[in-house]
């Protein structure tokens, strides 16, 4: 009850429903896990975390704003968020699983059911897309990318 990511928000719910409502079978934050994915997909090896936009800093995106007060308190705090978030999947793809982020903002009217669909297919497809986290256990710090393409997968 006191775990610091918040589950069964909606965007979560609504996630799980659609992958529900296209024949998946999956576990629920399952705690044998590092980060207790909010999906597990073991036929697929693929575990999925939906990700709000704030908690979990997501990087040039409009809905994370630093709160105006206490300043250094939440960005240590957002800080620690996102390394554990890091090492987390890092531990998860050291053990043979894809890691597959959705984040909030990608979860809009507007775009919810173009990425519900490329999640589907990411998880079935098993394309290395579905995998998160730039760069780790890979080359290094990626290639001069425009930020504006960090956009869509970006860890
Ligand atoms: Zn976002």
């Amino acid at each position: 009850m006191s775990r610091i990511r918040g589950k069964d928000t909606s965007i979560e719910v609504m996630v799980r429903r659609y992958l529900f409502s296209r024949g998946l079978r999956f576990r629920k934050n399952d705690r044998r896990y590092p980060g207790h994915p909010d999906v597990v997909l073991p036929k697929w090896h693929a575990v999925v975390f939906v990700n709000g936009c704030f908690w979990h800093m997501h990087e040039g995106c409009a809905r994370h704003t630093m709160p105006k007060s206490n300043v250094e308190f939440w960005t240590a705090k957002l800080m620690r968020n996102r390394e554990r978030d890091e090492a987390q999947h890092r531990q998860l793809q050291a053990m043979g699983w894809r890691v597959i982020v959705v984040w909030e903002c990608e979860l809009g009217k507007r775009d919810r059911r173009s990425r519900l669909e490329r999640l589907y297919e990411q998880i079935v497809g098993g394309s290395i897309d579905g995998s998160v986290d730039d760069g780790a256990g890979g080359t290094g710090d990626g290639g001069p990318e425009s930020p504006e393409n960090h956009r869509r997968v970006a860890s």
